[in-house]
């Protein structure tokens, strides 16, 4: 079989899985050609806590898993600095240090996990055909655990200067900001905790909110509030991001008195909320209004055979806590769903 697909190839996957665990094929049709690709049992798009959980309880109870994560595994928790409200680690747990044990103790059990994006998804049958890069793999069933990517707020200068002082990430790029001025803008638990963080680094940090009230949980209000290097600027919106060759300053406007000035700073974090990555489902499953995938309490989503976990779902508190425990009720559901399709 010539495997060639582009600049890739689907053959070193299929002649490990076939070595390893005797997969079955499907024949499909990539570009036109007729080929077979590999069949697995469950396809999780997304290597956050709750994609790793499913991918642990998946592989742990045999079923022919394979996990697909666009960057390093651990999602948005891969990014956090320091999580202090996962139960069992009482002095906190890094996010990549958690990240990296989530999915060791999940390979550890025969997880396959590949790097791509998926962008593609068809029923085929009772099947799914599932695509990324030039690849395509047919499964049973599939859990959506992509999560949510950082909102863009939309204002002159965001994008012209990105990477160039304006960022989304405080773990990645906080660092650069030593001894700066910097703004966060929003004022949920991202932007409070992420302002937090930047405070070992920056001088000065201005969290900049557009009411006279954060929205993020109390405790982190309360240590913001005690931050010395913390200053927060109520009632204001960001008008623009302005900077030749990177960011220079923020132009402000208070919503109260209609003031308007510019505030000198070298870096700005837009924390403004999140949204869920559910592009690649091409209508395949009920979203609500906001985009997030609608399961029931299994899991299951409108789809056959597809289930969703964690962040990309409709809930009402999304957190490493509850994506674990979501991933391993998708991986349990999905098995029976499998079962129910042998009888
Ligand atoms: P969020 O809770 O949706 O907060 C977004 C913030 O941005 C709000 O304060 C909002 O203002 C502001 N905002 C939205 N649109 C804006 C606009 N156009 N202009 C100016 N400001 C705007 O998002 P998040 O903070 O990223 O949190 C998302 C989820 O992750 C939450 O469920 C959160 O609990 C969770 N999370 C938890 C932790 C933790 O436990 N430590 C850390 C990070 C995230 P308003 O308040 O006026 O709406």
């Amino acid at each position: 079989m010539d495997g060639k697909v582009g600049a890739r190839s689907i053959v070193p996957l299929l002649n490990r899985r076939n070595d390893e665990n005797g997969t079955f094929y499907k024949t499909i049709k990539i570009g036109g050609r007729v080929m077979e690709a590999p069949e697995y049992d469950l396809f999780i798009a997304g290597g956050g806590p709750a994609g790793l959980t499913a991918g642990l309880y998946a592989a742990r109870g045999k079923l022919r898993t394979l996990l697909i994560e666009k960057m390093a595994p651990g999602g948005q928790a891969a990014s956090t600095f320091l999580i202090e409200n996962y139960p069992g680690f009482p002095e906190g747990i890094p996010g990549p240090d958690l990240a990296q044990a989530m999915e060791k103790q999940a390979k550890r059990f025969g997880l396959e996990v590949v790097s791509g994006e998926v962008n593609h998804l068809v029923a085929k049958g009772n099947h799914w055909e599932v695509g990324w890069e030039g690849q395509k793999v047919t499964t049973k069933a599939v859990i959506v655990a992509t999560g949510v990517e950082p909102i863009k707020l939309g204002v002159p200068g965001e994008e012209e200067l990105k990477g160039r002082g304006v960022s989304y990430c405080a773990t990645c790029d906080g660092p650069f900001f030593r001894d700066q001025d910097i703004g966060v803008i929003g004022g949920g638990d991202s932007a409070v905790d992420e302002a937090l963080f930047l405070t070992r680094f920056a001088r000065r940090v201005y969290i900049i909110h557009r009411r006279n009230a954060l929205r993020a949980e109390k405790i982190l209000q309360d240590r913001a509030f005690q931050n010395e290097k913390i200053e927060i600027l109520w009632d204001t919106v960001v008008a623009k991001v302005s900077g030749k060759t990177g960011v220079e300053g923020l132009e402000l406007k208070n919503v109260q008195t209609q003031e308007t000035r510019t505030l000198p700073v070298n870096g700005v974090f837009f924390y403004v909320g999140l949204k869920p990555i559910t592009e690649f489902l091409g209508g395949a499953v009920k979203l609500d209004e906001r985009g997030y995938v609608i399961t029931d309490v299994n899991m299951a989503t409108s789809a056959q055979g597809i289930f969703a976990a964690g962040d990309v779902r409709q809930k009402l508190l999304r957190q490493v806590a509850t994506a674990v425990g979501d991933g391993a009720t998708a991986a349990f559901a999905a098995e029976r769903y499998l079962e129910s399709l042998s009888q």
